[in-house]
């Protein structure tokens, strides 16, 4: 088994880059096919989605645009608790189909929040497309048309997916080997 070291954990192989490949090519297909004619906005979520994004805009073949946001936390009021902030949006998504790209959805709480924020600005549609999804851990009920990987609850790295800052230009999908 390819074993990797990320910062102070071991990690073992979980998803090869040939099979990362293979399925993301399958998406974007299934992207084009949905939404021929259209002219679709990617909105790529920082950091963890880059390479993703790269990959998954190659293989779309309709006429498109890439913009690239962050969601930021910041304290509301007291009775709100933590809201989050969108930054780095300037398109005006008003009438446009939106298609998010998002690394990896866990809870899901991040996405409800960042559905929204984005519903607000009257976009025509906004999909998901999603690298992973970890269907044991979602807390909310979302529709995710474009997901790669459903996996289990385990923490992973590598293709984009960072450990303590690290890992992120690791080729394949690795999962963190449990400490005993
Ligand atoms: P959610 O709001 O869905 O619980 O959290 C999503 C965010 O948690 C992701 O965008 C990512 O930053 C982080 N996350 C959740 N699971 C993992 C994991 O297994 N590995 C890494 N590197 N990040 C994760
Ligand atoms: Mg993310």
């Amino acid at each position: 088994m390819e074993k990797v070291k990320v910062s102070d954990r071991e990690f073992t192989i979980s998803l090869p880059e040939a099979q990362i490949m293979k399925r993301v090519s399958e998406v974007a297909a299934q992207i084009n096919q949905d939404l021929k004619g259209e002219r679709p906005l990617f909105l790529a979520v920082l950091n963890g989605s880059f390479i993703f994004a790269a990959d998954l805009l190659r293989g779309i073949d309709l006429d498109c645009e890439i913009t690239f946001v962050r969601l930021a936390s910041y304290e509301g009021t007291a009775s709100t608790g933590e809201v989050k902030q969108l930054l780095g949006l300037k398109e005006n998504i008003e009438g446009r189909t939106v298609i998010i790209v998002e690394d990896i959805i866990d809870s899901g709480l991040t996405m409800q929040e960042l559905l929204k924020l984005l519903q607000k600005k009257n976009p025509k549609d906004i999909r998901i497309a999603a690298l992973l999804v970890k269907p044991g851990n979602l807390k909310v009920n979302l529709d995710i048309p474009y997901c790669c990987f459903k996996i289990p609850n385990d923490f992973i790295v590598g293709y984009g997916l960072d450990y303590n800052g690290e890992g992120r230009n690791l080729r394949s999908i690795y999962t963190v080997v449990p400490q005993d």
